[in-house]
């Protein structure tokens, strides 16, 4: 059955507070949180710490050591050592049922501490509860997903072929060895679990550098696992600045493989360090996502059901809705519904009920979204929904009200990502000049069509030059199919939550055996 345009609403706050678990784990005693290395807690020898807030109040959650060259070196040893074991068998000589029980065991640890871990991404990440709720159940979902695939793909050797007279052939795959994720802040606990399960199932060590304005989750997972029983070493976990401890790491020889998910001007930069030492390396990154909705759609549904998608975490979603191309016959109807929309999302504390649209993540993406609004009229875009600061009584976080702006095409007025509930509409008079505007982008990462014509949606969705291609639905993410990015959104890698995903994570040796001369 259709559903009513009026239930169609933003992803909404229930009131949440902070359990004292959470309060205790961000006081720690008085004492900054330290890096989790081979095992142990450690502060870092530059003495260098850093404040996390809540982006809502500003308000200080945490104080947390940075982590250098001489916390990256340890890890990396430990890593190493735990990685092939210290005289007797290292995780890569694991039998997978026993990597996967370890697996398991952290993630009901995780449910255990639920509210711990909520607070962390609502609290730290600045999300609404109805969206934090749904990442954290991507724990179990992507540990249970990858587990099969544990089982499903052997490491090891193939079976052999005959490659010539007395000689023959295999492959043998094993994990890379040490393992790194660079994580972004605006998906940290989905980001760290689609990277850490899979890292580890296929028998990788590994190290996780959280984002400097959301390192809590990270941290708590990592205190989690020692918990559960992992080995020293197996996970390890490096806060800190980008140019300090992700170069460290991006710099370090003895890190093999690199999964980076963040802005596609850092992910460049890192796979040149990378290259440097043979380190391989797989890229998620940005989007600037494109909607082209067909003259047959209801503009008044598909509006609603776009404007949920722009605003999924405030815009701050790599994968949303920033670009939108309408059929002409139905863009007024459209423009309005949309308007109306974004006018009346409820602007306010992330962990109040009601909330539809919270705070930016800090200071500085406050000032490139200003820019960015500014840049779009200056290139001849026309305010629909004016943005700008917003105020929220009693709070001092980094509010913006959304915005919207009408365009036309040959104008282009939204060339990169605005990490925001920002979008332009561009009428269009047909879906050849729509596919074109959509695709005329050097971002790829995902799209979608809009239409009561399925057939017609599928056959569009096929042209778009976008890893991830959807008809009715945006943002929609499963197991079992690759979410990656084309252009300068991704790879190289086969993107995350699929078969390759595991494979990435793995490298092949071609070995051929021939007979001993007699
Ligand atoms: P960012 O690129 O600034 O930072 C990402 C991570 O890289 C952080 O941990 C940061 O500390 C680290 N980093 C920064 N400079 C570094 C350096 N020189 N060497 C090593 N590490 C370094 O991105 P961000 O602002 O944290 O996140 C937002 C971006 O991430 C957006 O572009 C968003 O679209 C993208 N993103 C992509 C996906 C995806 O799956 N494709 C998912 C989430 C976010």
């Amino acid at each position: 059955m259709a559903t009513a345009a009026t239930e169609i609403r933003a992803l909404t706050a229930s009131a949440f507070r902070a359990p004292q678990k959470f309060v205790d784990f961000c006081r720690n005693d008085g004492k900054p949180l330290r890096g989790l290395v081979g095992g142990k807690e450690l502060a870092g020898t530059m003495n260098v710490t850093f404040e996390t807030i809540d982006p809502g109040t500003q308000e200080v959650l945490a104080t947390v050591c940075e982590m250098g060259d001489a916390e990256v070196d340890l890890a990396v040893e430990a890593a190493q050592r735990a990685f092939v074991g210290n005289g007797k068998n290292g995780w890569r000589d694991l039998a997978v049922e026993a990597r996967i029980a370890l697996c398991m065991k952290l993630v009901e640890l995780c449910e255990r501490d639920r509210d711990v871990l909520l607070a962390c991404e609502i609290l730290d990440g600045g999300k609404v509860s109805e969206l934090a709720e749904g990442d954290f159940g991507t724990i179990r979902d992507c540990a249970e997903y990858f587990a099969g695939v544990a089982r499903r793909i052997p490491l090891g050797d193939s079976d052999s072929m005959k490659v010539a007279e007395g000689i023959r052939g295999f492959t043998y795959r094993e994990p890379w060895g040490v393992v790194a994720g660079i994580i972004p802040w605006n998906y940290p606990i989905v980001l760290t679990a689609w990277f850490m399960f899979p890292a580890l199932l296929s028998g990788n060590t590994i190290l996780i550098k959280p984002a400097e304005d959301t390192p809590l989750s990270a941290l708590y997972i990592g205190k989690l696992a020692e918990e559960a029983g992992f080995p020293a070493g197996v996970i390890n976990v490096l806060p800190g600045r980008g140019e300090i401890t992700g170069q460290a790491i991006a710099e370090h020889p003895g890190v093999k493989y690199i999964s980076f998910t963040g802005s596609p001007g850092v992910g460049q930069a890192i796979l040149r360090t990378c290259d440097r030492n043979g380190t391989r390396m797989k890229r998620e990154m940005g989007g600037n996502g494109a909607a082209i909705v067909l003259g047959d759609a209801d503009p008044e549904v598909v509006a609603r059901m776009i404007g949920r998608f722009a605003n999924q975490h405030f815009g701050q979603t790599c994968c949303t809705i920033h670009r939108i191309y309408v059929d002409k016959k139905i863009a007024d109807d459209f423009i309005a519904a949309e308007k109306n929309f974004f006018e009346n999302l409820k602007i306010g504390y992330q962990a109040e009920a009601g909330t539809q649209l919270g705070a930016v993540i800090n200071a500085t993406q406050r000032q490139r979204i200003l820019k960015a609004e500014r840049d779009t009229l200056a290139r001849g875009g026309k305010a629909i929904v004016a943005g700008g600061d917003a105020e929220v009584a009693g709070k001092r976080g980094f509010y913006l009200k959304p915005s919207l702006y009408r365009t036309e095409p040959g104008l282009n007025v939204n060339p990169e990502e605005v990490f925001h509930t920002y979008a332009t509409i561009c009428p269009v008079s047909s879906e050849e000049e729509a596919m074109r505007l959509a695709n005329s982008s050097p971002y790829g990462l995902g799209a979608s069509v809009w239409t009561k014509d399925i057939d017609r949606g599928i056959a569009l969705a096929k042209k778009f030059r976008d890893g991830t291609c959807q008809v009715n639905c945006h943002n929609t993410i499963a197991y079992g199919l690759p979410y990656g990015g084309q252009g300068i959104s991704g790879g190289p890698g086969a993107g995350v939550n699929c078969e390759d995903t595991f494979r990435d994570y793995t490298q092949v040796k071609a070995v051929y055996v021939a007979e001993y001369p007699e």
